[in-house]
Formats: structure tokens, sequence, C-alpha cells
């Protein structure tokens, strides 16, 4: 089972490590806290026997397309209620949406399941078209609120085997890969921060467009990133994943508290024409122009 107090102590460390930044790190502070307070009393482990994982995964299918996780609506909203504050002050038209959006929820109209990425056309077409929260603020709602509820009910399903799973995004939820860690081994390892998973991906490959040109991945090293820091970027859709080389820098923290703790790589990545999937304060900045996070 997920341990939050641990996560969020290795987050207070890396919070030390960069207090330059201390102030706009504080954002997710509170949704580390809010993860560790969660009550998950009513969610429970999804039992999948181990062939039933691989017929998904072999098909290209990620668990949670077939699987029904059942959450309260209002047992979420200790984690998003706090969130939407935060991210409604950042312009008058995300208040707007952010306001449509609670009174969707409010109504029944949207529940927990509308944030899942698999959600499919139901999900996405309520949150676009007739909420109309940009696809930003809906990364940031689905992170904030599904991570604990996602990472219990995957549990048990772990269990991963070498080669079974094709895709760039996350076998378990669905989601994309917000980090990539090269390990001890010197391969690659994917994170979603959404449910928690990691997987072992081919290094010469995006996971956003699935390409296997290898000439168009590319290195960047902000100046001034610690040593075993990177930013891989794709040149054919312009995605690019930071990561750290645990080889170089074997204290490194768990992926969801180098990716947050690490906003200036976001910063430098989107100067040089590249986007992120998964939510980071760099979305939440003035367009270009304005102050660095
Ligand atoms: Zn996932
Ligand atoms: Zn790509």
């Amino acid at each position: 089972m997920p341990d939050y107090t641990a996560l969020l102590a290795e987050w207070e460390a890396a919070l030390e490590r960069r207090r330059e930044l201390g102030q706009a790190l504080d954002f997710w502070t509170a949704v580390l806290e809010g993860w560790r307070s969660w009550d998950d009393g009513a969610v429970e482990p999804l039992v999948w026997r181990p062939e039933e994982c691989l017929s998904r995964w072999t098909r290209g299918v990620p668990l949670m397309a077939d699987a029904v996780l059942e959450l309260e609506p209002a047992s979420l909203e200790d984690l998003l209620g706090p969130i939407m504050e935060r991210l409604a002050v950042g312009s008058p038209g995300d208040a707007e949406a952010l306001r449509r959006f609670a009174e969707a929820w409010d109504g029944g109209r949207l529940g927990p399941t509308a944030l899942l990425p698999t959600s499919g056309k139901d999900g996405v077409a309520v949150l676009q078209e007739e909420v109309g929260l940009p696809a930003h603020l809906a990364g940031f709602l689905s992170h904030a609120g599904l991570r604990p509820a996602l990472e219990r009910f995957l549990s048990g399903t772990r269990g991963l085997p070498e080669g079974a799973w094709d895709r760039g995004s996350c076998p378990w939820c669905g989601g994309l890969p917000a980090w990539g860690d090269v390990g001890e081994d010197g391969r690659r390892r994917l994170s979603c921060h959404l449910c928690g998973g990691a997987w072992t991906a081919p290094r010469l490959r995006c996971p956003f467009c699935e390409t296997w040109q290898s000439g168009d991945m590319v290195r960047l090293v902000a100046e001034g990133a610690e040593e075993g820091y990177f930013v891989e970027a794709c040149r054919s859709c312009r995605g690019y994943l930071k990561g750290v080389d645990r080889r170089q820098r074997w204290n490194a923290g768990a992926p969801v508290v180098e990716d947050w703790a690490s906003p200036h790589l976001d910063v430098y990545a989107t100067r040089q024409g590249y986007w992120r999937a998964t939510p980071s304060l760099v979305h939440l900045l003035p367009p270009e122009g304005g102050s660095a996070a």
C-alpha cells in the first residue's frame, strides 16, 4: 500500500534542497498532504488474476479501460477543493471554467470517472464541451484527486511481465508518463503520477507519438541543472519528459517528488518549444514574457 507519509517526508527534503523555489513548490505540498490524509476506506483493491491483466496488456489495453472503480464523488472533495481554489486565482477564465466544473459535479452530471484518461468520450466530452475545462486544468484535478484511490485500487495488479506492454502510456490507468528514470541497469523506467505506476520502456522511442526514429529523440540539459538530471525531447511531436539517471544520483527521490521539485527544467524545455503531457507549474505561468516559477 502506498506510504504517503514517507513520500511527504521525501518532498520536505526536496524543498530543503530547492529552497530558492520554495514558494512556488508549496502548490504541490498541499496536494501531497491531501493524499496522506485521504480516507481510502471504501476502495477495495482490484482482484484480477495475472492472466486477466496480461490479456489486456498484450492487446495494448490499460486495465482501467475494463475495470470499474466505484468512487463516491464526495470522497474526492477534500482533494479537489483546495487545488481548485489555488487554480482559480490563475485567470478569470480559469476561475469561470472551474466554477462550471463544480456546478456539474454538484449536479451529478460528472463524477470521478470523468477524470480518468480511459473515460473515453463521455468524460472528456463533458469536461471539454459542456464544462469547457481546459485540458491542463483537467490534468491538475485528475492528478490531485485520483492518485490515492487508483494506487490502492491497482495495488494487486503491479506485476507487469517483461515485454508485455508496448505502448507509451501507462499500462494500468492509460495516463501519459510524467517522468523517466534511468536505473542502475541502464534501462529506462517511465512513471505515471496519476496512478503511481512505473514500467520499463525502450530509451529510443518517444512515449507520446510512439515514434521509433532514434534520430528524433534529443537530450536537452538545462544550464544550471544538477548532474544526472535531464530532459528527453522528441523532435517529431515535440513532447518532452524529464528524468534522472540514478547511476549518477543514487539518492534521488521518488519520481513524483523529483518531477514536482524541478519546475525550472520545465521552464527551460518549454522555452525550447517543447510541451509536456502532464500537469506542471509551468502551465500556470503567464504566456511568454511572464516571470519564471
Ligand atoms: Zn497510471
Ligand atoms: Zn514524439
